[in-house]
């Protein structure tokens, strides 16, 4: 898939552009890569079936753009981005990509005090040469700092939603190896970590010959072979602005469920099951369980592994050495959440504020997933750069949706949502006159993340005092890699939430993933309820509910802790809507 490649490939040329003060091409490169990001087709299918034509129905995308798509399909670059890539000094394009930096002030740096990487960049930054630049001061140079720190961090773990389709594609290749009998990703991959520092794969190979190896390290993104063996090959893959490294191990069968097991891990939930066969006078490796004699007691199946040390298989999720080994022994697993169990999605955005898809498109998009009902939350009015609706503008909303309300009888039920901002004082961005209107009323805080604990806790706090507030939305306001969650005394929401029944959001998108799979268990602990959304921005991100499940899962939540896993008629009752 060359979605990713190509979108980083506009957001460059853009940055570029930018830099060399052209108008509106920015613009357009940014909407066009956008869009190509999210989008869940490979972009090459798009073109092999349709063509430039089908290109240009990408929205954002027009002829010339579609022209270029077509260039780098057929010949893995694009002309004009090697001559931008020329025009600009090298090491540049790393520090207009640095977010809050910027090609202005990029430009401006580098000008100065000749700055030209991130090196150079930290160095003045420590030494305080920043700060009396003409625009910057003390403050941005803290801030340089830190993003610098942040950047780091994204170069060595990447989100699960990015690693995670990577991983898919490679198996999927793969699998197309000869004599290839089971292949599987193992590691806090598999767990369904929220971010991953490498991917590891194993794979068992019947028959001498194969050429799995020599397919693995000729991947079309490889960027690097570190090493390449019969048994274990390692390579960097690189995707858009992403690179990770990938672990390929052949298993024999008699060990591959011991593998599976051990290179799944984490470290410290092996470490208690090599305690417990040790107790059994056995040894546990990657091999199998052996007895004192060295023959071998299990391996094959990883089911079995946990069996002969005296417990349940579970879930990779679990496996964190957070209680999951005393209970799989006492037969006292939860009965996790599953997808199937989704009933509907309560956090979507349309064209009304800053989604792109129609209310109608997300509606059909719904019932194209099976969803029972769905509820359309757009932004309110302090959202002006998401486009917010203004009174007048939800009035008009709630007219056209009470219209699909009747339109979509029997098919699916659709609710009256918005995504209500909490202002600074903790007051609500729309009057009771208005929420009463409303089927359900999210709460979300997107300004001033830097207050004091004490503020942000008496701000949220004030809102969920509100009587028409169902929902509390990605209730730590963090982007994973980009921004901390604000600080807020959760415990004290949760205390709150649970009393006055208002449902805690696990919200999907792969960069919030909020709340984290250890306030979810917490959550669950305290008796809050939960739903898992989607917060949507186009039909496309509806799947991304899969991400909020897996959290809920490494959250030890069962089906009753969510509530859109209920029916209508029983979630009516469990948030006391009146509909
Ligand atoms: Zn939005
Ligand atoms: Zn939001």
């Amino acid at each position: 898939m060359k979605n990713l490649e190509i979108a980083a490939i506009f957001y460059e040329m853009a940055d570029i552009l930018e830099l060399q003060n052209v108008k509106w091409k920015p613009e357009a490169y940014r909407k066009a890569a956008r869009q190509i990001e999210t989008l869940s087709t490979p972009i090459e299918e798009v073109y092999e079936k349709g063509g430039i034509k089908a290109l240009t129905e990408i929205p954002g995308v027009g002829e010339k753009l579609a022209k270029k798509i077509e260039e780098y399909i057929k010949t893995g670059k694009i002309k004009e981005h090697e001559r931008l890539k020329g025009e600009i000094p090298k090491g540049l394009n790393e520090l207009i990509n640095l977010p809050g930096l910027g090609p202005k002030k990029a430009l401006k740096l580098y000008k100065e005090l000749s700055i030209d990487s991130i090196e150079k960049l930290e160095k003045a930054a420590r030494e305080g040469k920043i700060a009396k630049i003409e625009g910057f001061g003390e403050k941005s140079e803290e801030n340089i700092l830190k993003t610098i720190e942040l950047a780091k961090k994204k170069e060595e773990r990447l989100l699960l939603g990015v690693a995670l389709p990577i991983a898919e594609e490679i198996v999927n290749e793969l699998k197309k190896a000869k004599g290839v009998r089971r292949i599987e990703i193992a590691g806090s991959l598999r767990r369904r970590k929220e971010t991953v520092g490498d991917i590891d794969i194993l794979a068992e190979i019947e028959g001498e010959r194969s050429d799995i190896m020599d397919r693995f390290v000729s991947l079309h993104n490889v960027k690097e072979v570190i090493a390449k063996g019969p048994k274990k090959s390692m390579i960097l893959i690189g995707e858009g602005e992403y690179q990770i490294q990938v672990d390929l191990r052949i298993i024999e069968r008699e060990s591959f469920g011991a593998a599976l097991q051990y290179f799944t891990g984490n470290k410290d939930h092996n470490i208690e099951l090599r305690k417990i066969a040790i107790q059994k006078g056995w040894k546990l490796n990657e091999y199998g369980i052996f007895d004192k004699q060295g023959r071998m007691v299990a391996g094959e199946n990883e089911e079995e592994v946990y069996k002969k040390l005296g417990m349940e298989w579970m879930p990779p999720e679990l496996r964190e050495n957070q209680g999951e080994i005393k209970a799989a022994i006492e037969n006292k697993l939860p009965n996790l959440v599953e997808l199937s169990d989704i009933k509907g999605d309560l956090h979507m955005h349309t064209d009304w504020s800053d989604g792109i898809n129609s209310i109608e498109e997300m509606i059909n998009a719904a019932i194209n997933m099976g969803y029972e009902y769905i509820c359309i939350s757009d932004h309110s009015k302090s959202q002006r750069i998401a486009n917010g609706m203004d009174e007048e503008r939800m009035l008009k909303q709630i007219e056209i949706i009470k219209e699909m309300k009747r339109k979509y009888k029997g098919k699916i039920t659709v609710l009256q949502g918005c995504e209500v901002d909490i202002k600074p004082d903790g007051s609500l961005d729309f009057e009771d006159e208005i929420l009463k209107k409303l089927d359900i009323v999210s709460v979300s805080v997107h300004s001033r993340f830097k207050s004091s604990k004490e503020e942000m806790t008496k701000r949220i706090a004030r809102a969920l005092e509100n009587k028409y507030v169902k929902i509390l939305n990605h209730p730590t306001g963090r982007l994973i890699n980009e921004r901390e969650p604000y600080e807020v005394d959760l415990e004290y929401l949760m205390q709150i939430c649970r009393d006055r029944k208002i449902a805690m959001e696990i919200n999907s998108s792969p960069s919030r993933l909020d709340l984290n799979d250890i306030y979810a268990r917490k959550a669950k602990e305290m008796g809050v309820k939960l739903v898992i959304d989607t917060d949507s921005h186009s039909v496309d991100h509806l799947r991304y509910i899969q991400y909020g499940v897996w959290v809920a899962r490494r959250g030890w939540c069962e089906k009753e802790d969510i509530l859109n896993t209920q029916s209508i008629e029983k979630l009516k009752k469990s948030l006391n809507l009146k509909i």
